[in-house]
């Protein structure tokens, strides 16, 4: 399968969430309010791995994504489960920021219901035409749209720290460990937080925080989320592979560096 980095299919299409057929809009992921959008260099993470000379393409104002409708990325991710996301991620870069030393474990007050919805709906805005996400579809686009529904007991919703500005949207890649199992998952990472998303009854052992343990309670309830500081996993977790692993990529695989400013840099 060839490598490409195509973030924008055509202005009127299928929503990759709903499955509707309308006009299409751009989704920032991960979304303004949690990263400045800024200008990134974009590559298939098969080639940042191996050092090779691929596809790259400019992002102006970070990656967006042509492939939601109205609906979904405005009224429900924008409006309703974005904030969420954002209000977690800009109080975990406060405590990164804070000069006081902090515990091995904090609790940070979230809403887990809303901030599994909001990753889980960037990473379905990610790749062009993609609404069928296999036997899962359907549950998926329920989960998405009725924020009432629990969150699917056929996921984990993984979180751990992830200090650094490299940015990485992987959706379809594989992991197969000797020791822990192998599953498919999607992953999202971005300062300060990754994210992944795996099948529960994939038989891959984990010792990741998960926004599953929070199953309980109502989508506005604030509870207090376990977050590690002191143990974090490598920035390149899950990209490239451990001794034990083999890390296979589907298509949607994107890798982005902040990017210097064109033109010539003047002296005086
Ligand atoms: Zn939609």
């Amino acid at each position: 399968m060839p490598l490409t980095l195509i973030t924008r299919g055509s202005k009127h299409g299928r929503c990759n969430i709903c499955g509707a057929v309308g006009p299409l809009t751009e989704d920032h992921t991960p979304p303004k309010g949690c990263v400045r959008p800024t200008a990134m260099m974009l590559e298939h993470a098969v080639d940042r791995l191996e050092m090779r000379k691929g596809i790259k393409a400019k992002a102006n104002d970070g990656v967006k994504y042509r492939t939601l409708c109205s609906r979904c990325n405005n009224a429900l991710l924008g409006g309703r489960y974005d904030p969420a996301l954002i209000d977690f991620v800009n109080r975990v870069s406060g405590l990164l920021e804070s000069p006081l030393l902090l515990p091995a474990t904090v609790t940070v007050p979230a809403k887990p219901h809303l901030i599994a919805r909001a990753v889980w709906g960037h990473m379905a805005a990610v790749g062009v035409d993609r609404y069928p996400k296999g036997p899962d579809t359907e549950m998926l686009r329920e989960f998405f749209l009725d924020e009432s529904l629990p969150l699917p007991r056929q996921l984990n919703f993984y979180y751990w720290l992830y200090p650094y500005r490299r940015q990485a949207l992987i959706k379809d890649a594989g992991v197969l460990d000797m020791r822990g199992g192998n599953a498919v998952f999607w992953m999202m990472k971005f300062y300060p937080m990754a994210f992944a998303i795996w099948r529960t009854d994939s038989g891959y052992r984990s010792n990741y925080r998960d926004l599953a343990q929070y199953r309980s309670g109502r989508p506005s309830d604030v509870q207090y989320v376990m977050l590690d500081l002191h143990s974090i996993p490598h920035e390149l977790i899950l990209e490239a592979p451990t001794e034990t692993q083999a890390i296979m990529y589907g298509q949607e695989a994107i890798v982005a560096n902040g990017r210097p400013p064109l033109g010539r840099v003047l002296r005086v």
